[in-house]
C-alpha cells in the first residue's frame, strides 16, 4: 500500500525531520550529480517510462495481484499475462518499443515460462509495505521506500524479495552489494523498527533478514555431475535446455558405458554368489542385487542411440524446451527452480553501506545547502565515449542536460571530420580542381 502526502507527513513531524528520502534520489545522485540536479534540484518532470519499466511494473503486479490472491488458479497467472501482452501491443507510443524485434521476442518468452513455472512461496506473502530506516550523518537521515514482497520463511527468517526483469549481470560479488544497497537500507530498516506480521509486531536482528532477488528471466538449473557433485547453473527461461545441451548430449552418449559398469557389477556379484564359500543365506542376499542390474541393464538398453538419433533427440528438447522427450532418468536428473540471488548481509556489508550511504546523503545536503551554487556543485566531467552508455541509451533527462548536447555535437563533428570528401574537394585535393 502507497502511502499518501499526510501519511508522509505525519511520519515526517513524528521522526522530526523537513524531509524523507528515498533510494531513488541517492541513486540518481550516484549514477549523475548533474542528473540529480536537473531531477531534484530544478525539479524538471519528463515521464521516464520504457519498455523495460513497463515490463517490469507489470510482471510486479501480476505476482503481487497472485500473493494478494486476486485471482486464485495458478494457471491463470499465465492467462493474466497475455492480457497484459494484448494491452502491451496496443501501446503506439514509440519509447515503449523494444529496440528490435528479437529483444521482445527473447524478453517476452522468458516471462512467458517465468508466469506458467514459477515456484509459489509456501509462506504468507506480504507486498508493497512501507519500510522506514533512519541513519545519522551531519543530519538525521530517514529513508522510506517499499518492500516488493515479504514473508518469514521456515526458520523465522524476514525475506524480503525483490522481483527483477533486468538481466543477470553485474548480479554477483562487490558489485551485488552495490546493486543490492536499496534493499540492503531496507533491511537496516527492519532491523530497527521490527515488523507487523499477523497483527503482532516482531523484531528481526540482521542476522533474521535475508535479501533475495527473484530474477524473473533466468531458472536455476540444479543436476549431479558424473563424480557425484551437486551442481546449479542459471539460465535464460526461454532455452534453458539449449543451455544444457552438451550436458544432456554426453548423458545421452554415456548411456552404453552405464550398461558396460552393469555388466561388469553383474560379473562381479555372481562370482561372489558362485564362490564356494558362499553360505545359502548370503546367497540369498545377493540375489536381489544381481537382479536389479540385470533390471537396469535391460532397462538401459532401450535408451541405446545411434549419433543421429541422439542429435534429433538434443533438437527436439532444445526446441521444445521440455525435456519430456529424453529418456526419464535425464528427465529425473534435472531440477529447474527459480534463480533466486541471495545478498549475505553480514556486519561488514551492512557497514560498508552505511558509511557509503551517510557520505553520500552528507554529500548532497552540503551541496543543497542554501547559498551554494548548485550548478558547480552538481556539475560533472564531460561524457566520454567509454561512460556514455547510461547517458544515450537510459537518461530519460538527456534532452535537458547540456553534458548530453555537447557530447552529440562533439560526436556529429567528429562524424563529419570522418566524412569521405566530396567529389570537388577530392580534386581540389589532387590539384585538379
Ligand atoms: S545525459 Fe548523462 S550527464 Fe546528462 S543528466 Fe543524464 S546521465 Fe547525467
Amino acid at each position: 500500500m502507497r502511502l499518501n502526502r499526510e501519511q508522509l507527513n505525519l511520519i515526517q513531524e513524528k521522526m522530526g525531520v523537513d524531509k524523507l528520502w528515498s533510494y531513488s534520489k541517492v541513486g540518481t545522485f550516484d549514477q549523475c550529480t548533474w542528473l540529480y540536479k536537473l531531477k531534484y534540484i530544478d525539479k524538471i518532470r519528463v515521464k521516464g517510462d520504457n519498455c523495460w519499466t513497463w515490463w517490469g511494473s507489470a510482471s510486479h503486479e501480476i505476482m503481487q495481484d497472485w500473493y494478494d490472491k486476486k485471482f486464485n488458479e495458478y494457471i491463470e497467472m499465465a492467462g493474466v499475462l497475455e492480457k497484459k501482452v494484448i494491452e502491451y501491443s496496443l501501446i503506439a507510443d514509440k519509447k515503449y518499443h523494444f529496440p528490435d524485434d528479437n529483444q521482445w521476442k527473447n524478453y517476452i518468452a522468458n516471462i512467458r515460462h517465468y508466469f506458467a513455472n514459477t515456484e509459489i512461496i509456501p509462506f504468507n506473502v506480504i507486498n508493497e509495505r512501507a519500510v522506514l530506516a533512519v541513519f545519522q550523518g551531519i543530519e538525521k537521515y530517514v529513508f522510506q521506500g517499499y518492500l516488493d514482497s515479504e514473508f518469514v520463511d521456515a526458520e523465522g527468517n524476514l525475506v524480503i524479495m525483490d522481483y527483477k526483469t533486468s538481466s543477470i549481470s553485474g548480479f554477483t560479488g562487490q558489485d551485488l552489494i552495490k546493486k543490492a544497497r536499496q534493499l540492503i537500507i531496507y533491511a537496516i530498516g527492519v532491523s530497527q523498527h521490527g515488523r507487523m506480521i499477523d497483527g503482532e509486531m516482531r523484531q528481526f536482528p540482521i542476522d533474521k533478514i535475508k535479501v533475495r532477488y527473484d530474477m524473473m528471466k533466468y531458472v536455476n538449473v540444479t543436476f549431479m555431475q558424473k563424480n557425484g557433485n551437486i551442481k546449479v547453473t542459471k539460465a535464460e527461461r526461454r532455452n534453458w535446455v539449449g543451455h544444457m545441451a552438451t550436458q544432456l548430449r554426453k548423458d545421452l552418449e554415456d548411456i552404453p558405458k552405464d550398461i558396460e559398469k552393469c555388466e561388469k557389477e553383474i560379473k562381479k556379484l555372481e562370482r561372489k554368489y558362485n564362490a564356494k564359500v558362499r553360505t545359502e543365506d548370503e546367497k540369498r542376499e545377493l540375489e536381489p542385487l544381481i537382479k536389479e542390474q540385470y533390471d537396469r541393464q535391460a532397462y538401459l538398453e532401450n535408451y541405446v542411440f545411434d549419433e543421429e538419433k541422439v542429435a534429433e533427440l538434443i533438437e527436439q528438447a532444445c526446441t521444445s524446451n521440455e525435456l519430456t522427450c529424453m529418456p526419464p532418468f535425464i528427465q529425473e536428473k534435472y531440477t529447474v527452480g527459480n534463480c533466486y540471488i541471495d545478498v549475505e548481509l553480514t556486519p561488514e556489508v551492512i557497514e560498508e553501506c552505511r558509511t557509503e550511504l551517510v557520505a553520500t546523503l552528507d554529500q548532497i545536503t552540503l551541496k543543497s545547502k542554501k547559498g551554494v551554487d548548485t550548478e558547480e556543485a552538481f556539475d560533472r566531467s564531460r561524457i566520454e565515449n567509454s561512460d556514455s552508455y547510461y547517458c544515450v541509451n537510459l537518461c530519460d533527462m538527456k534532452d535537458h542536460c547540456k553534458h548530453y548536447k555537447e557530447f552529440k555535437q562533439h560526436n556529429e563533428m567528429f562524424l563529419m571530420e570522418k566524412k569521405p570528401p566530396s567529389d570537388q574537394e577530392l580534386l581540389s585535393l589532387l590539384g585538379l580542381g
